[in-house]
């Protein structure tokens, strides 16, 4: 905290910059000016289906659909939808594992114009109710037979249809999906983007990635993570083919490597604790290296050691340490090392193109080049805001002091711009915390507990193991509250379940009168 309030403090200078900083400011905010094809991604996969209708589109275990099959899934959706009385800018849910139907579906949803939102079958119905509620779902694309939820109407994922494109004409600044993240007041929020910002991240990543039509990208997010996005949407612009890993896969090492090598994956995004695991199994199997051509890392801060392992491990296999937010379209920045850097943290790069970036103090102005102070993403990649949520919206969004008629999104993050022009991340401002790369606000996981019977009062701390981390809760009850884990796991998703949940007569305190967190960690440690 005592370093957030330095952090945070106005910058005396930041009026008084050098011709030479505001020189070096404005080289460094932007990344290139790129213009985008005037089409949605969508149509472009399209086109793609009718310059490559016999090539393999998508992949699922020993299922393949070629850029045909897929196209004309996808529009049998859509068709099916506007029959269903879907008009544009609705909000269609899509309640499904990841499988090839899903792929259809998100295509298919976007080619009608409306919004795409994943729900994961696996959260409790609680949320996907609140979720469905909140966003305003016009109807549900559901993988098994099921009643309507919270009054929303279900159409089954794969059923027959027309096949013909439907050709919607969506504008670029229309939404194109939403994604819902943990909020701190209690509630999660849908981070909406538009289809601009969509494409100019998936031609970002194409770029970057340098992806083609010989690539087999690794779809292995899960799909209510947004980087499962352009998982399956970037490799179809291209030509290339998306390869969809059941989660039961990943779970297990060895199966997730066997598939890279027999799928010949040549591209992977994974989250540095995955990355650990997965150079941890190479370690023990060295002839089992299945080499993709590039990894990329995102969701959360990669330490130098880990990148140091990767590199002793594949000298040959660059790794992109990509940073950004749901609320901008996903991945803003890119570094790409293909050696260890010499910074002591791993630098989250420049910013894609068509992005700017602005180090800001409280006061929203700039700080001076290099100087610590909160990260804010400007540019097309800015999405509309929080679902039916003005007040959520209006603090996070607010005007880009350069372009008064645009907005800028301010990240939560701190971080400062090192002196070749490539961005440094440093923490956050607030108790965001990330659990295998998924975003888990503190005070979303203490209202839910405060919301159990008898629960007086709840504390959840972030406990170390290794080099990655686990939830514990503390909590006070004026009796013992049985099964307080399982019925959380009611309300919550799997990654915000705390791992331990321990109850006390009294929270700890410091002198000051706040709760001892580092008294709680140390005690959840003892507990092991
Ligand atoms: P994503 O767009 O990757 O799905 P989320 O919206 O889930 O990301 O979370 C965004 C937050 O995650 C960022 O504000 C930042 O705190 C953290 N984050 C994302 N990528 C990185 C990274 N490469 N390094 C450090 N932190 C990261």
């Amino acid at each position: 905290r005592a370093i957030a309030a330095d952090l945070d403090a106005p910058h005396e200078k930041h009026s008084l910059l050098t011709g030479k900083d505001v020189w070096r400011q404005l080289h460094v905010f932007h990344g290139e000016l790129r213009e985008l094809p005037d089409r949605r991604a969508h149509e472009l996969i399209g086109e793609q289906a009718r310059r490559t209708p016999h090539a393999v589109a998508a992949v699922r275990g020993e299922l393949r659909w070629t850029y045909a099959e897929l196209d004309q899934r996808a529009n049998a959706v859509a068709n099916r939808l506007v029959a269903a009385g879907a008009r544009p800018g609705d909000v269609v849910a899509v309640l499904s594992d990841r499988t090839l139907p899903w792929v259809a579906a998100i295509l298919g949803i976007l080619k009608a114009g409306l919004v795409y939102l994943p729900v994961d079958p696996a959260y409790p119905h609680s949320r996907i109710a609140g979720i469905l509620r909140r966003s305003g779902t016009r109807l549900l694309l559901a993988e098994v037979p099921i009643e309507p939820i919270a009054d929303v109407p279900v159409l089954p994922l794969e059923a027959a249809g027309p096949t013909i494109d439907p050709q919607v004409s969506v504008p670029a600044d229309a939404p194109a999906y939403i994604y819902f993240t943990s909020g701190s007041t209690g509630e999660p929020k849908g981070a909406v983007c538009a289809h601009a910002g969509m494409l100019n991240h998936l031609t970002a990543k194409i770029d970057d990635l340098g992806l083609t039509e010989q690539d087999a990208v690794c779809q292995n997010a899960p799909q209510c993570f947004d980087i499962s996005l352009w998982q399956v949407l970037a490799p179809l612009l291209v030509g290339g083919r998306t390869v969809l890993v059941p989660p039961q896969v990943i779970l297990d090492v060895e199966a997730f490597v066997s598939t890279l090598d027999r799928e010949r994956i040549t591209v992977l995004q994974v989250v540095p604790s995955y990355l650990e695991v997965l150079l941890g199994h190479l370690d023990l199997s060295p002839h089992q290296r299945p080499a993709p051509r590039i990894v990329c890392v995102t969701g959360e801060a990669i330490s130098r050691s880990l990148v140091a392992r990767w590199f002793g491990c594949f000298p040959d296999v660059p790794l992109v340490n990509a940073y950004g937010a749901t609320e901008v379209s996903d991945d803003t920045t890119h570094e790409i090392m293909r050696a260890l850097p010499a910074t002591e943290l791993v630098p989250v790069g420049r910013p894609v193109h068509n992005v700017s970036v602005y180090i800001l103090d409280s006061q929203l102005a700039l700080v001076p080049f290099g100087a610590p102070g909160q990260i804010a993403f400007a540019g097309i990649c800015v999405g509309p805001g929080y679902i039916n949520d003005p007040d959520r919206t209006a603090a996070a969004f607010v005007p880009d002091p350069f372009r008064p008629d645009q907005r800028m999104y301010l990240t939560g993050d701190y971080g400062r711009w090192l002196p070749n022009g490539h961005l440094e991340f440093l923490g956050r401002r607030d108790e965001q915390v990330k659990i295998s790369g998924m975003r888990v606000e503190v005070g979303e996981v203490e209202n839910t507990l405060l919301r159990v019977p008898g629960v007086r009062s709840a504390c959840l701390v972030v406990v170390p193991i290794g080099t990655s981390k686990r939830l514990a809760a503390f909590f006070t009850a004026d009796e013992p509250v049985p099964d307080l884990k399982r019925r959380l796991a009611d309300l919550l998703p799997a990654h915000m379940v705390p791992s331990t949940v321990h109850q006390l007569d009294a929270l700890p305190l410091t002198e000051n009168g706040k709760v001892d967190k580092a008294a709680l960690v140390a005690a959840a440690l003892r507990a092991g």
